[in-house]
This record gives C-alpha cells, structure tokens and sequence, in this order.
C-alpha cells in the first residue's frame, strides 16, 4: 500500500472524518486487519482561519507548503489537502512537492460526471461559493454549478466557522440545510456538493432533498484509490 500524505485540521472535525473514510474505504476492498496507510498533519486551524479572512492567502499557502514538504520528507506517495476552501492555494502547494497532489475538486467532478449529473448545487464557505479556484474547476468539466443567494451564503459560512468546525451540530442549522436543498431542488439544481469538509455532519442521503456528493467522502475514496493502486491492479490480473 502507498502512503497517504494528508494535511488536515481544517478543521480538526472533518480530518476526523477523513481518518475514519478512508479507514473504512481500506477495510471494504481488502478486508481482514487491514488499515490506510497514511501520515496525517494536522495544523492549528485558528491561524489559517486569520490569514483567510484578511485575505492573506499566500501566507496561508506558505504553511500549508511546509506541511506538505514535511510530509514528503517523510515519506508520503501523494498529498491531500483535508478541506476544499484551502485549495486555493493548491498551486502553492503543488509547487513545493514532487509527488501527486490529489485535488478535491477533480474527485468531486468525476464522482458527479459519472453518476450522470450536470447541475450541482454547491454548499461550502463563502470563499468556496464565490470564488474562481473551484467553481471555475468544474464548469471547466461541463457542470452548471449554482450557489445560495448572498443571504443564504452568509448564514451557510456562519454555520460552518462557528458550529461545525467546532464540533456543534444544532438542529435548527440542519433544518436550515435541508430547506435549501428543498430550494435548489425546486430550482433545477440535479444534485448537492458538499463542498465544505464538515457539511456532513448535517446532510446525506436521508434528509437531503437532492442526491448528495459528499467531498470528504469522495476526496477519501480517491486517496484510497491512489493507496490502493498496485493492490487493485494485481487483483485485476488475478481474475483476467
Ligand atoms: N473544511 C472547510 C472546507 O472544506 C472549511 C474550513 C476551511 O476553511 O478550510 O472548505
């Protein structure tokens, strides 16, 4: 199995959830014992959080960079970044390493593509909603990505820095979440990204009003995919 490079704690929530996914992706394709392989960094997300809303982004990057490095050096095969508004400075990153850089937005259009769907509806930071580095990746795929309005947007960011990534799960923000997937349902939209590491700890399949695309699963499951490679191609060949 190759060795995951994970740069997390953004928040320290959804790298929990990183950990258990991809533990659990690893579990169902080779059974027994089994376990990812991987090394995880987790910063101190109060900092990263300050230099994003002053919009200093290339310091952001600068860390994030040194993370990665460090990573490599000990002896990752790919890296991923553990939230989806931190991509972007994935150039930054991508620029300081030699080895795979697995983006979250590439595994969430090809999770969308292959189930057939084209008109996503994107729920994550208002970074993430209303800016190029990641809406522009997947229309670029072909996919008409449709966000809330800015007071949805608002009250969305204000859930994800101020409950989830400190682990509150409240109802009434769930509810909140589930009537806009009722809205953009009734507005076209044909499936929801949630495009915030931590959207899932309110939505899914079950109370969601749209198929859900879930990015912390989804960028796990690539990840697995690259741990995995040598292993699923032998078993290829095994059966040929
Ligand atoms: N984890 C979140 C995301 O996927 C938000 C925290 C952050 O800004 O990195 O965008």
């Amino acid at each position: 199995m190759r060795t995951i490079g994970l740069v997390g704690g953004m928040s320290a929530e959804s790298t929990r959830l990183y950990y258990d996914a991809m533990n659990g992706e690893v579990r169902r394709r080779l059974g027994g014992l089994h376990s990812v392989q991987v090394i995880i960094y987790s910063v101190d997300f109060a900092p990263i959080a300050q230099l994003q809303s002053a919009g200093r982004w290339d310091e952001a990057g600068r860390v994030l960079a040194d993370a990665a490095m460090a990573l490599q050096r000990a002896g990752a095969d790919c890296i991923g970044l553990a939230t989806n508004t931190m991509h972007k400075v994935a150039d930054a990153v991508v620029a300081a390493i030699d080895i795979p850089f697995l983006h979250i937005a590439d595994a969430t259009a090809d999770a969308l593509i292959d189930a057939g769907k084209r008109q996503p509806y994107l729920l994550a930071t208002r970074f993430t909603m209303e800016q190029e580095f990641y809406k522009g990746l997947l229309a670029a795929r072909g996919l008409g990505v449709t966000v809330p309005d800015d007071r949805q947007r608002e009250a969305v960011h204000r859930v994800i820095y101020e409950e989830l990534c400190r682990g509150t799960i409240a109802p009434a923000s769930r509810a909140q979440f589930e009537a806009l997937t009722h809205d953009a349902a009734g507005r076209g939209a044909d499936s929801v990204i949630l495009g915030c590491t931590e959207v899932g700890m309110l939505l899914c399949a079950d109370n969601s009003a749209l198929p859900v695309f879930d990015t912390t699963l989804i960028h796990a499951r690539a990840l697995v995919d690259f741990a995995l490679a040598d292993e699923m191609r032998a078993e290829i060949q095994g059966e040929a």
